[in-house]
């Protein structure tokens, strides 16, 4: 058993015995999304000489990269972030993975995420510099 197929697999089984249902397709990534903010909140930047939490400055962005870096840039704003507690954006990234993993469990013990994830990590292997991206 791989690394990974072992956390899926205690991450999965843990879940599930501690009686939580994640068969809820809406709510498990709705709370994957929800440990992706608390991350956030572990971020703070300044911006114009105001220092704010990214989670609460995003919000004004529309709450997506894309618009994020977009106005960013129109208004020709530096990013300067930085991180608020160390430990704690840890402990969040941490959430993160635990909640793909649980969610994960349900397919095949995590074997299709594994698969995906090796293909992703080959495609991504493979693109060109930036592709494409802006940021
Ligand atoms: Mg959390």
């Amino acid at each position: 058993m791989s690394n990974i197929a072992h956390y899926i697999k205690t991450c999965g089984e843990i879940t599930k015995s501690k009686g939580f249902d994640t068969t809820q397709h809406v709510k498990q990534l709705l709370l994957i999304a929800s440990e992706v903010q608390e991350a956030m909140e572990e971020i703070e930047i300044e911006i114009e000489g105001t220092h704010g939490k990214l989670i609460d400055i995003i919000a004004s962005f529309e709450y997506d990269m894309q618009s994020f870096e977009y106005n960013r840039k129109k208004h020709n704003l530096p990013e300067n972030s930085k991180i608020v507690n160390h430990e704690h954006l840890m402990e969040e990234l941490s959430d993160i993975l635990i909640r793909v993993f649980s969610y994960a469990y349900q397919f095949d013990n995590g074997k299709p995420l594994i698969k995906a994830l090796n293909k992703k990590i080959a495609v991504n292997k493979e693109r060109p510099h930036l592709h494409g991206k802006q940021f």
